[in-house]
């Protein structure tokens, strides 16, 4: 047992203990009230019987059927001796008249009092018994004598029953008590050890509830902090405990490494052999993970199908984790069906990777998903690995699942002609639609979808969303759509054909569509690109190199490529009148545009004054805001019936 154990244990012995006192105390308590009550109505009753004998045996026999005064006097000789205590037993002993008045006391007291209401009762013929002290009421002495019984008996002359006096007599209480003590020792022993006894029993039950309570806590303290299906720790425990040994090994000047495993293909097995049968594989993998692992180790399960491991004084991590991811490469029969697993592994060591567990744990699962993504089995993290964040992660899987519900919206944009100003074309703009966090533009979701294969479902719903919109639109003269393509689809060998696909379902005519490629998408496989431009070519659909001006083609090979449109990057045709070499940028692409046998579009035009600036200087094709905004396709119709013509 630890010494916080044994700490614990010694509480709950003491509480108890206290605990089960209260009731045997309070209970002490009330009998030993009613102990006292019984002694002192026994006190009471054996006074009373011993006054009667006094009164039968040493006065009755004097006494006439006259006043007792008379009767007192005549046998003064014979009462003379009970003023003596030896003779009556009695402390006091007085004779009263049937007016209460004193006339005789056995120590000369009384005669000047008052008669007593106690006197005058007897008098009538109740026996009065009471415990007091002698003197307690006449405080001529000041102070009261020893304790007595104080009994008022009627006293009647032999055979008559009219009384003719009172007997008043003080007995001693003390020897009272000290017999009535005896007799009632046998009781107070057995009060005493029931009490006892009681006691223990008590003790005994609240200990056994208490030790049991306190297990009971223990166990849910347990289980809150560990996994019910492997019994390993789980998440919470595992991040306080990495905490721990993270402010530990920077103390001590060392690493600790963290590392996260995930199994490969869970959720196969998991979907396929049925749930009851995953846990029996996590179960089993837990303990296989536990054996690859050295005694100073930790593991605990972090996650549906991860485990996360905290390793401890480790030289050659690597060799130690593919130990780990070895131990994992193990065939289970599950049911009767075998399966192999396999596991990613990705790490961080502290305190070089990162000083706070929640970072550390974020980035080795950042590793962990590099691992799984290049099937490279163990991966210390990198901060080139950042764009796998877990957050981003999260957000990805939601992408795929919002192209799938149709969360994707496009707006479209249109272009208008310069010379004539007649509106001739639009471009589809992406947006997302998104179920908690509004409407998110391109740049918060696509560089996302770029990293990951999702591009590719992303510019096939586009692109076919736009055609299918385009083939829809009712306006006057037919008009073309402009689609954007990152550089990641435009690398796919399979992209022309699934462009022609997309052209082919919606059934427009391929001349009708522009791909807008940027300067820099290009220049990222500029041999695949080239190869993918003039199949497109080759059908007719137009190409558009979108963001001119910002990337570093070379003349020679953009005269190479079959491009239609040039497409000035809007940050120079924002200021392009106040900035003047922005100026003489917009006015260079226009004549290398012009010169290479393409159109020349300007984007991001916000004012009368540059669309102006731009005729001026030749440029063919104007879109931006003071033109019009990206619009839903819905808004289109009405938009080219009423604005068919731009002021330029
Ligand atoms: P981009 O291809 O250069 O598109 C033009 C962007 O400029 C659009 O932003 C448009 O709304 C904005 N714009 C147009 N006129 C003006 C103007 O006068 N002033 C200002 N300040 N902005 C103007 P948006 O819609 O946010 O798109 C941003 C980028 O996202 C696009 O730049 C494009 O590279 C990318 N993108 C949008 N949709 C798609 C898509 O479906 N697929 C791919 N691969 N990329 C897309
Ligand atoms: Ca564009
Ligand atoms: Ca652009």
């Amino acid at each position: 047992m630890t010494a916080s154990g044994r700490r614990g244990t010694a509480r709950l012995f003491l509480g108890s203990a206290t605990l089960s006192l209260i009731p045997v105390l309070v209970l002490g308590g009330f009998l030993a009230a009613s102990y006292r009550t019984e002694a002192r109505h026994r006190g009471i009753a054996e006074g009373r019987a011993e006054a009667q004998l006094i009164a039968q045996t040493s006065i009755q026999p004097f006494l006439g059927t006259g006043p007792i005064a008379s009767s007192v006097k005549a046998h003064a000789g014979d009462l003379a001796h009970l003023s003596t205590q030896d003779q009556s037993g009695a402390l006091r002993l007085r004779l009263r008249d049937l007016s209460g008045s004193v006339v005789f006391s056995s120590d000369r007291s009384g005669f000047s009092e008052r008669p007593e209401d106690e006197a005058l009762d007897a008098a009538r013929g109740e026996t009065v018994a009471l415990l007091t002290h002698v003197n307690v009421d006449t405080n001529d002495t000041g102070r009261a004598g020893p304790a007595a019984v104080e009994v008022y008996l009627p006293l009647f002359p032999p055979g008559s029953s009219r009384a003719v006096g009172v007997l008043e007599v003080y007995l001693p209480y003390a020897p009272i008590r000290a017999d009535i003590a005896r007799s009632l020792r046998g009781l107070l022993v057995d009060l005493v050890l029931g009490l006892g006894v009681l006691y223990v029993v008590l003790f005994a039950i609240s200990w056994s509830v208490s030790r049991g309570l306190r297990r009971q806590v223990t166990r849910n303290a347990y289980l809150a902090g560990h996994d019910a299906l492997t019994g390993l720790p789980n998440r919470s425990t595992f991040m306080q405990q990495a905490a721990e040994s993270i402010a530990r090994a920077v103390e001590e000047h060392r690493s600790v490494v963290i590392a996260i495993v995930d199994l490969d293909r869970f959720n196969e097995i998991n979907d396929s052999l049925g749930h009851d049968n995953g846990d029996t594989v996590l179960e089993q993998l837990a303990r296989h993970v536990e054996r690859g692992l050295d005694g100073s180790s930790t593991v605990a399960r972090i996650g549906g199908d991860e485990f996360g491991l905290i390793l401890e004084d480790v030289s050659d991590v690597d060799s130690a984790l593919a130990g780990v991811r070895e131990s994992l490469n193990v065939e289970l029969e599950i049911s009767g069906v075998r399966v192999t697993m396999e596991a990613s592994v990705g790490y961080v060591i502290a305190p070089g990777d990162g000083d706070d567990v929640k970072t550390l744990v974020q980035r080795a699962d950042v590793a962990v998903h590099v691992a799984k993504r290049q099937h490279v089995g163990v991966v210390h993290y990198d901060p080139e690995h950042d764009h796998y964040d877990p957050a981003n992660l999260a957000l990805i899987a939601e992408l795929r699942r919002a192209i799938g519900a149709n969360e994707l919206v496009l707006n479209y944009q249109p272009k208008a002609r310069i010379a004539g100003g007649t509106f001739e074309s639009v471009e589809a703009l992406v947006r997302w639609q998104h179920p908690e966090r509004g409407l998110l533009p391109p740049d918060r979701f696509l560089p996302l979808a770029e990293q990951t294969d999702l591009i590719e479902d992303l510019t096939d719903w586009v692109l076919a969303r736009a055609l299918t919109d385009l083939r829809q639109l009712h306006v006057a003269a037919p008009i073309g759509m402009a689609v954007n393509v990152s550089a990641r689809s435009l690398s796919r060998p399979d992209f022309p054909d699934r462009v022609l696909r997309a052209i082919d379902e919606a059934g427009v005519d391929p001349t009708r569509l522009t791909i807008e490629i940027t300067e820099t998408a290009l220049m990222s496989d500029p041999t695949r690109a080239a190869i993918a431009l003039s199949q497109l070519d080759a059908f007719g659909v137009k190409i558009s190199l979108d963001d001119f001006g910002t990337g570093h083609t070379s003349l020679g090979y953009l005269s190479s490529l079959p491009i239609d449109e040039l497409k000035i990057d809007k940050s120079f045709v924002f200021d392009m009148l106040i900035d003047r070499s922005h100026g003489a940028i917009v006015r260079s692409v226009i004549d290398l545009g012009h010169n290479l046998g393409l159109r020349v579009v300007a984007e991001g035009i916000e004012t009368a004054e540059i669309l102006r600036a731009l005729g001026d200087l030749g440029c063919d094709v104007a879109q931006g805001y003071y033109l019009a905004r990206p619009m839903p396709v819905g808004d289109l119709p009405r938009f080219f019936a009423t604005t068919p013509l731009v002021q330029a």
